[in-house]
């Protein structure tokens, strides 16, 4: 057996001394040549190896770079020097994997994410990126915890599909057939899909939404927590092409239902890292401290990480109707002094996301759920409500972040929603499936999808979206 080592964590947090062990990990720094800060992942703490002079020879301790991996073998012993309570003294040093100190990109000191972001498949040995996906695993699991303690099912909704209906946003086409002009065609010109692997013309879900209705008719309440891809052009710190979305979809739910989930929903999770993953938070809070104190006063936030967190936690979200907000908008001296971008004029706009923060960091200062959008800038699927102009939709929007929920109570009417499908020209045959829901056993039901980086986004305290995820797809990048 290889494996037997203590994970670094564990042994930080000894309270016994004088005991036998062996860690396995990547040196970060070897001072002195004596002492080596080594790390395993299991926390972004080091723990410090000591190798005792003239111990072991030159070729050993030459091969002891920053990168390398090494086994080390020896006491634990109390630490005389300040910055840690337990040490390693070794005894024995293997080197695992050497690391050219010359070539190794990642040096004992600060990069830039953006230089980071180039080298994503070592960010990982950064205390940044090892706190970063440490608190993102740690989201993953509450998620599932969370649903799993109210009886939802977790359910895998395709990540091929036919329907393209949902008009979330541009999709990436899947096909077998060639790209080199010699694929099947019509007579019109166009390419035969018939032709094609299915058959038919297919894709990556935008949404598993439409396949989680279906099974909440059954399960009463599901949730899906998946990959989803959007071929959008935009470039922003917000947006990926390749993001995991978790979206539940609950039978017997209206809107206010849906709301009060997804605001529990969110604070549940947030207190979970909080008191699961309090050092790497911390350590992040810090790295956020550092980062606006490069920006002028008047972009700093008010509050540190995780007291924004807290905050979050132990407040209720503001809860405003889109034709409110619209009036806050409208009336507010930013709106007066033009310094909106989109200035707001009447009702019925799709708001931008310079209002959605303007609503959450200046107005409100709190997480905001707005509700009861114009029909015209939602999806078919919304309920109607019954003024005839607008629908039974919620997003909540987040301080730094704009919208991080998108939800509605779902039209349950088949009168309606086919009326609302051939007013925006979406063929009923294509989802002849969907409305069987409405057919047999139709009830009230409700949903929303919560983008999962937007989330990781928030409580790790970074701003651009492609630092928390392993490996981000964007325009232009699908490198790794
Ligand atoms: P936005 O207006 O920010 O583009 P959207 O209205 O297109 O969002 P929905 O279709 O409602 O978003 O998707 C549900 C959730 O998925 C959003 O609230 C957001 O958290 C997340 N999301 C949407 N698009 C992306 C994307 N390209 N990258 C990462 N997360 C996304
Ligand atoms: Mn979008």
């Amino acid at each position: 057996m290889f494996n037997k080592r203590t994970k670094i964590k564990e042994l930080l947090q000894s309270a016994k001394t004088d005991i036998p062990c062996t860690v396995m990990g990547w040196v970060r720094t070897f001072r002195n040549n004596q002492f080596i800060a080594l790390n395993d992942g299991s926390t972004n703490n080091n723990i410090q190896v000591v190798v005792a002079l003239g111990a072991f020879p030159d070729e050993t301790l030459k091969r002891i770079t920053t990168g390398a991996c090494i086994k080390a073998s020896g006491t634990l012993i109390a630490s005389v020097g300040k910055g840690q309570t337990v040490e390693l003294k070794a005894d024995e040093i293997e080197i695992l994997g050497d690391s050219d100190a010359e070539k190794f990109p990642l040096q004992p000191k600060k990069h830039s994410l953006e230089f980071l972001r180039e080298i994503a498949h070592l960010r990982f040995r950064t205390n940044t990126f090892g706190a970063v996906f440490r608190v993102r695993h740690a989201l993953a699991f509450a998620i599932h915890e969370f649903f799993n303690r109210k009886g939802f099912v977790y359910l895998h909704t395709p990540i091929i599909t036919a329907s393209d209906a949902e008009g979330a946003g541009e999709m990436f086409k899947v096909t077998t057939l060639p790209l080199d002009g010699t694929a099947p065609k019509n007579e019109d010109g166009s390419i035969n899909f018939k032709e094609d692997f299915f058959g038919r013309s297919t894709n990556l879900t935008v949404s598993g939404q439409l396949e989680g209705e279906l099974a909440a008719m059954a399960f009463s309440d599901i949730y899906t927590f998946g990959p989803t891809f959007r071929a959008e052009n935009s470039n922003t710190a917000r947006h990926l092409a390749e993001f995991w979305m978790i979206e539940p979809e609950m039978a017997f739910y209206d809107l206010e239902d849906n709301m009060n989930l997804a605001e529990e929903f969110i604070r549940h999770i947030i207190k979970y890292a909080l008191t699961h993953n309090r050092e790497d938070l911390e350590f992040l809070a810090q790295r956020l401290e550092e980062e606006e104190k490069q920006k002028p006063q008047q972009d700093r936030s008010e509050m540190g990480l995780i007291e924004k967190l807290e905050f979050v936690v132990n407040n209720d979200f503001e809860r405003v109707t889109y034709t409110e907000a619209i009036e806050i908008l409208r009336e507010s001296n930013h709106n007066k002094k033009k310094k909106f971008q989109y200035l707001i004029e009447g009702w019925g706009i799709d708001l931008q996301s310079e209002h959605e923060r303007y609503l959450v960091e200046k107005h409100f200062k709190k997480p905001v759920i707005l509700s009861n959008y114009p029909k015209e800038i939602k999806a078919f699927y919304m309920r109607q409500n019954d003024d005839g102009k607008t629908v039974a939709a919620m997003d909540i929007l987040a301080p730094g972040i704009g919208e991080i929920v998108g939800g509605s109570q779902r039209e349950e009417r088949l009168d309606k929603l086919m009326e609302r499908m051939n007013e925006m020209h979406i063929p009923a045959e294509e989802l002849d499936w969907y409305l069987d829901t409405r057919r047999f056993g139709a009830c009230k039901h409700a949903g929303f999808g919560l983008g999962f980086e937007r989330l990781v986004l928030f409580v790790t305290g970074m701003t651009n979206i492609r630092d928390v995820i392993p490996f981000p797809r964007f325009p232009k990048s699908a490198s790794f």
